[in-house]
């Protein structure tokens, strides 16, 4: 059978695989993307209950590959202002979208309306070959380029591949490369809930002793709620009947939005800390979840995929201008010292933040006050936050940089 000889395939079409595609073919890189799933249909009636917030930074990225529009004509629900707290009004962190000059501070969208927006804009993309439903079987590093096999038989020779498949990433795996791997013990439960109050287009998180709980602003005014529960007590949440949850969430929550009325059935996630020991192996990088899963209590784990989506397209760019072949270990290392340093410690900080605030420990509660009454009141120190949480902080990619 024939081999057809590219620039990049890119394993996975997921948000970050099918971000980075577009990037690559906007720069004229000759791209395949294989995706084992055809994206699930937008349900324009009905919210799907994986959501995300989406960073300012991963917006920007968005627009530029020409997916954004496409999104937002779908569902997003912007949010303007956040506000965190641990116990009472005294101890609060309240950030809002003009501290770092921006109209909001993110956007919350559902994990369908992501894919569906991308997807449409893939169709619209000439430059990305695309294999769907198709699944990479094989993949062998050569000299000078790659081989790998789908399940469909196809068979083909990039220079570069790119595993963008997802946290189990069998293309991880099968290199060889070790990963760092902490559980949690902790599950996310999630559901849509309806509160007494509006939201006002906020943001909120509370720290609770039983684990972090985000109150997320939806368009139908809703709220969607992630609540990082131990295991045990997950357990417990997810067996209440709807009106002992709703109870609880209420009282979770300080009743900062009033009391909780009603609720969709419940999910959980397992959580783990899970960092790729490295991000590039012989004629391969990896991506989002793929290279790191990390806490959700900062909403940054897709923010920071699409982050390596565009700071690859702008290494692999700036290789093909010159000449460059796109999997040469000079390349891929040039990736991996941008991406894999800032990723492990914001991972890091995150475990960090949720066991802080888990525990009552001698003076932490204390600290904790202490630490969150400083940041509100010093306003340099409250804006590195706020543009750390939008993206823009540190070495941002092109892509990702503010628009206009
Ligand atoms: C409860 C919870 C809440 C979260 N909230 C947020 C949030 O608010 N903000 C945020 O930024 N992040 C959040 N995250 C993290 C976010 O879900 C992930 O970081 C993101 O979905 C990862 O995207 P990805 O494209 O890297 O991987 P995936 O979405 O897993 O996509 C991988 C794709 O690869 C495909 N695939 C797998 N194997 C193959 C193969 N062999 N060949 C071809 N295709 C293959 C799969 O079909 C899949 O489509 C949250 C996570 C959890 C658990």
């Amino acid at each position: 059978m024939s081999e057809t000889r590219i620039d990049v395939l890119v394993a996975g079409g997921g948000v970050v695989g099918a971000a980075l595609a577009l990037a690559l073919a906007r720069a004229r890189i000759d791209v395949a993307l294989v995706e084992t799933r055809a994206p699930p249909a937008f349900d324009a009636a009905d919210v799907d209950l994986r959501v995300f917030a989406v960073s300012p930074a991963s917006a920007a990225l968005l627009s530029r590959i020409g997916a954004w529009p496409r999104i937002q004509a779908l569902r997003v629900s912007p949010y303007r202002r956040m506000r965190v707290w641990e116990r009472g009004a005294t101890d609060e962190l309240a950030f809002d979208a003009g501290l770092v000059g921006a109209a909001e501070l993110g956007h919350i969208v559902e994990d369908r309306a992501l894919r569906a927006g991308l997807w449409a804009a893939l169709d619209a993309e000439p430059g990305v070959r695309r294999a769907c439903p198709a699944r990479v079987v094989r993949c062998e590093a050569g000299a000078s380029d790659a081989r790998v096999e789908l399940d469909d038989g196809t068979r083909w020779r990039p220079r570069l591949v790119v595993a963008a498949d997802g946290a189990h990433s069998p293309l991880r795996d099968g290199a060889g490369v070790d990963l760092e791997s902490m559980p949690y013990g902790e599950r996310a439960v999630v559901a849509h809930v309806r509160t007494e109050r509006p939201h006002e287009a906020t943001a909120w998180q509370r720290f609770t002793p039983a684990g972090p709980l985000a109150f997320l602003p939806l368009a139908d005014g809703r709220v969607s709620v992630v609540w990082s529960l131990k295991d045990a007590r997950a357990t417990a949440v997810l067996a209440m009947d709807d009106d002992a949850f709703t109870a609880a969430l209420t009282a979770a929550s300080d009743a900062r939005l009033g009391r909780v009325l009603a609720t969709t059935p419940r999910a959980a996630f397992p959580l783990r800390m899970q960092l790729a020991r490295r991000y590039a192996a012989p004629r391969l990088a990896l991506v989002g979840d793929a290279a790191h899963t990390v806490h959700p209590l900062a909403g940054q784990g897709l923010n920071l995929g699409l982050l390596d989506a565009a700071a690859l397209a702008e290494v692999l760019s700036d290789a093909a201008g010159a000449r460059a072949d796109l999997g040469a270990p000079a390349v891929l290392a040039r990736y991996e010292h941008w991406r894999r340093g800032d990723v492990a410690r914001a991972a890091h900080a995150f475990g960090l933040l949720d066991g802080l605030f888990r525990s009552d420990f001698g003076p932490l509660p204390f600290l904790r006050r202490a630490g969150m009454g400083l940041v509100q009141r010093i306003g340099p120190l409250k804006r590195e936050f706020a543009l750390h949480a939008s993206g823009f902080a540190g070495r941002v990619p092109v892509l990702a940089r503010r628009l206009g």
